[in-house]
């Protein structure tokens, strides 16, 4: 019984490709997901926080669950403030919690 290749090298070289998929990780709540399935943060030219919608803002950006408790802990800001190395309590643009049911209920209590 001979065999040529290791049965191992196919499985090692198709892991390898799926690696390719970019992860970024969550400010709120620091979990690993593919850049797809969060959403990028930037600022504007205010300094506001908005959603890069097309992923093309330029700068840094931060990227958070798309999920109520992820985002509404974007207000108490501390993490926020850190990811885009901000020296004051950043401002963020309603928008960014648009489309989020629990963040979108309850955004204007805190407003
Ligand atoms: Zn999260």
């Amino acid at each position: 019984m001979r065999m040529s290749a290791n049965p191992n090298r196919r499985e090692q070289w198709m892991s390898k490709g799926k690696s390719h998929i970019p992860v970024r990780t969550c400010i709120s709540c620091q979990a690993k997901r593919p850049k797809g399935d969060l959403i990028r943060l930037v600022r504007d030219a205010e300094g506001v926080v908005v959603r890069d919608a097309n992923g093309k803002g330029e700068g840094r950006g931060a990227y958070v669950c798309w999920n109520g408790s992820c985002l509404m802990s974007l207000r108490t800001n501390k993490r926020l403030t850190r990811a885009f190395r901000a020296h004051d309590f950043l401002s963020i643009h309603p928008d960014v919690f648009r489309g989020v049911a629990h963040a979108e209920s309850t955004a204007s209590v805190w407003d």
